[in-house]
């Protein structure tokens, strides 16, 4: 019995010794959030999303081709569009995504023909409501101002081009990334 005492105290005061160790000399794992922000995880992460404002006309670069509508798994995207009686374009009147029924999966930006909708790597974002996190068209537009403001400019992200397909069977403006 004496022996067994002795030899669970010495592993107690091993646990305490690891404890005080870690306590005094180990570098913490934990920042100081707000005072220190955390770099983004790692390249193509996938976070707040966002309609590409385009320069010239202020408005998004969505032609509402529908194609992000069809592929999102979690059908969180609504698009509405009228068609212009001259030109015969098509011009989005509403582009809604639903954040907290998306799954980040990414094939929203990825079959954008013009790279109109992305996954920013804006990861600081919170919700206190529902409606805190349903983005409408100007909230997404929103989105992206904040998101460029932090950005060298051009911005392109090599994350938003599909995978494994042949650059001749890419829309143009899919066609200007490389790598990845
Ligand atoms: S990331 Fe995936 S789930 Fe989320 S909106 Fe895009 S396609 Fe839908
Ligand atoms: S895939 Fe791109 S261009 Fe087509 S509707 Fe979606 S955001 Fe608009």
């Amino acid at each position: 019995m004496k022996i067994l005492e002795k030899a669970l105290l010495i592993e107690i005061l091993k646990g305490l010794a690891l404890t005080l160790r870690k306590m005094l000399f180990a570098k913490p794992v934990t920042i100081e959030y707000f005072d220190k922000v955390r770099p983004v995880p790692a390249p193509g992460f996938r976070g707040r999303h966002a309609l590409v404002r385009d320069e010239k006309t202020g408005d998004t670069l969505c032609i509402a081709c529908m194609r992000c509508v069809r592929v999102c798994p979690s059908k969180c995207i609504n698009v509405e569009y009228e068609v212009d009686k001259e030109t015969k374009k098509r011009k989005v009147v509403k582009y809604e995504i639903d954040a907290l029924r998306c799954v980040y999966c990414g094939y929203c930006e990825e079959v954008c023909p013009v790279n109109a909708v992305v996954l920013t790597e804006w990861y600081e974002y919170v919700g206190l409501k529902r409606e805190d996190l349903f983005f409408d068209k100007e909230k997404l537009l929103k989105n992206w101002d904040e998101f460029i403001a932090t950005q060298k400019r051009p911005y392109l992200n090599p994350f938003w081009k599909p995978r494994g397909i042949p650059k001749k069977f890419l829309p143009a403006k899919k066609r200007q990334f490389t790598g990845v």
